[in-house]
Formats: structure tokens, sequence, C-alpha cells
């Protein structure tokens, strides 16, 4: 059986015609059904012909991660623990925003907007030390229909209208550019108008630093947004969190963000852990600053999510927001990341571990 998720449409089309012997328009009627309909069932595509349905039942099927465990937060966010075919598991996220746009009338409106974090591998090779996901090793890489998959069931699971806008941040488990090739077929599906139509500036890659894979990403140049896990400024304690920068130093990473290619209107983002005592005082914050200097950048703070086992600690509000009120009086653009979903073991991997416990 294989995943049609993993077939774009021309693919799709090509199998049409050459396996099934069936005209190149039934693949996008197919697919249409998939995504715009949010329908899971052969059988309940009613523009086809019995024999088609059987066919396509015995050839593929459409859901290939399956929801094992569901914990809500009370500020709205859901954690998603899916279980792949084989097995293995992973989690996704649905973190519903509020956007407020003014109507014709003047009249402050909020619509519903929502960002879906999925994860890209099953555990991870980079072995940062204040990561859970680290702690498991690497599995292996998820398909590009299972990408994909994570996003069309929390869309089917909540009910989100095709037409709702929906942002796709690739910060869930595993190193997304350490699985490129499946991550950009995966964006490719995404952002196609006959499925998701996704834009890819509405898709955020987050990377912890593979310097090489940034270059590849955007010689692509796929319009993605991209965002640096960097959470330090020297190479000396990066080196120390994050094994991967004694490949790819601070320089090397610096250098491949100045050559991707972005949209003017848009930023680098880059991503600062705060770590309690190791990486949150006011020097650290200057050395960011200098770092940053003559980059379109935005610095995102995130409060670090403890974990049993974990060394570290997670440093005190006030403390994020005395470091994020240095960056702003400079002029860098930094928000805290809000802790969606702390209440419900949010760091990456531990609803996993939970559900492997009990
Ligand atoms: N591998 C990619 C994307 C997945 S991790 C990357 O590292 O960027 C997504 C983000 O979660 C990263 O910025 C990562 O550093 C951060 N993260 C990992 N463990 C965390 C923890 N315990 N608390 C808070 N953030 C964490
Ligand atoms: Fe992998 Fe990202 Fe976790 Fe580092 S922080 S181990 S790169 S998932």
């Amino acid at each position: 059986m294989k995943n049609i998720l993993d077939f774009s449409l021309n693919e799709l089309e090509n199998y049409f015609i050459n396996e099934l012997k069936e005209p190149k328009f039934r693949a996008k009627q197919v697919f249409e059904w998939i995504y715009k309909k949010g329908v899971n069932d052969f059988s309940a595509m009613t523009n086809l012909n019995n024999a088609l349905k059987n066919n396509l039942q015995n050839t593929f099927y459409i859901d290939s991660v399956e929801p094992v465990k569901c914990q809500q937060s009370n500020d709205g966010s859901k954690k998603y623990l899916f279980k792949l075919k084989d097995g293995k598991c992973i989690e996704s996220v649905l973190l519903p925003m509020k956007d407020e746009i003014i109507d014709e009338n003047g009249k402050l409106m909020r619509h519903k907007r929502y960002t879906i974090c999925v994860s890209s591998q099953v555990g991870c090779k980079m072995g940062c030390a204040f990561c859970y996901t680290a702690k498991g090793g690497f599995v292996r890489n998820l398909s590009a229909g299972e990408i994909v998959g994570q996003i069309l069931k929390i869309k089917r699971e909540n009910a989100i209208a095709y037409e709702r806008r929906v942002n796709i941040v690739y910060m869930g488990m595993g190193e997304p550019l350490d699985n490129l090739e499946n991550l950009t077929k995966a964006i490719e599906i995404l952002k196609h108008n006959d499925a998701l139509a996704i834009s890819p500036r509405r898709q955020t890659i987050s990377t912890s630093g593979l310097a090489s894979q940034i270059k590849k990403l955007g010689e692509l140049d796929l319009g993605v947004l991209l965002a640096i896990s960097l959470h330090a400024v020297n190479d000396e304690l990066r080196q120390s969190l994050m094994p991967i920068n004694k490949a790819y130093n601070i320089a090397a990473i610096m250098q491949a963000v100045r050559e991707f290619p972005i949209d003017m209107r848009k930023r680098v983002m880059f991503e600062y852990l705060l770590l309690g005592g190791v990486n949150d005082r006011i020097c650290d914050a200057k050395a960011l600053l200098g770092l940053l200097n003559g980059i379109k950048a935005k610095v995102n703070l995130i409060l670090f999510n403890p974990h049993e086992g974990s060394e570290f600690r997670r440093p005190s509000l006030k403390n994020a927001q005395d470091f994020r009120d240095f960056l702003q009086a400079k002029g860098l653009t930094c928000t805290i990341r809000q802790s969606k979903g702390l209440d419900i073991s949010a760091a990456c991997g531990q609803l996993k571990a939970q559900n492997e416990k009990s």
C-alpha cells in the first residue's frame, strides 16, 4: 500500500495514466477530494466509478498518521501524539491565534488563524543538550506524505475550513534540513493550488544551523521563511549546547543566512532559548545585538521548558522581559514566545515519553 500524500499532483497524474490506465483528470479529482474537501475515504468520492474506487482502496491509503493522544492546553493549543504506519510516534501542535482585522465599516473583527507545528523526523541526530527529542536519538526521516499528513489530520480533526489561513512551522521533532528532500517535496505539495494552497511565505523552517543545507534550501528559492535556533552568541557555549556547532560554527551560519534569499518585507527569525544562568544576561543580549548587526532579523526568545533529567533551569519571566527590552530599545524586533501548551508538557518529545511510560 502506498501513501497517496507522498504524491505530487504531477506524479499522481502519471500514476493514473501509466499504472491505473485512467484519464489524467481523475487524479485531480482525487486530489481535490483529499485536500479541498478533506475526505479520507475513497468510497466517499462520489464522482468516481466503483471500479476505480476499489482500485484506489487497494493501492493507496490516505491517513498516514493516527492520533493516539491529544492534550489540550487552557490557552487553546492542542498537542497531538500521532502514530505512523510502522508504529513509530511523532508530535504535532495546533496553535490557534487571533488576528485582528478592521472591516470596511471600521469595526474591529477577530478572525481565527492557525499555526500548525509539525515534525520532520522520528527523533533527531543533532543531540542538543537541552532538547528532549535528542535523548531518544535518531530513528528515521518522515516522508513528504507523513509531513503533509500531520497538517491534513489536524485540519480534519478540528474542522478547520479549507479557506482558513494556516501557517506552518517546522518546529516539531527532528531537524528539517537533515531531511531536505522530503521537506521540500512536502512544501511543494502543501503550496499547490489543487492541494492546501499554503504559500511558502506562510511556512517557516526552523534549523539548528546546518549551513550547507541552508545554502541548498536557498538555491531552491522556494520562498519559505527561515528560523535559526541560535541560542548562544559564542562558539564555545554554542558547541557545548549544540554539538552541530562543531561542523558549522556561528560565522558559517551567519554567512549562510546572509546569502539566503528572502522576501524584502520579511525577516529571518533567530530563536534564542533562554537557559537560566547560562545565556540570559544583558551582556549576552549585547553580544547578540552585535552579531545580528546588518541582518534583517527578528529575535524570538524561548523560555526553556524543563523536562525530567534536564540540567538546565527556566529563567524568570522578568529576566526574559529585561533581555527583550534591551534588544528592543536598540531597535531590534524581539518577542517572547508565548509558551502555549507549557501546561501540557510542551517541549517536544515529552508527550511521546509520557505515553511510552504509561
Ligand atoms: N530541529 C529544529 C526544529 C525543531 S526544535 C531546531 O532545532 O531548530 C524547535 C525549537 O525548540 C528549537 O529552537 C529548539 O531549540 C527548541 N527547543 C528544544 N528543546 C527545548 C526545550 N526544552 N524548551 C524550549 N525550547 C526547546
Ligand atoms: Fe534536534 Fe532541534 Fe532538538 Fe536540536 S533542538 S536535538 S536540532 S530537534
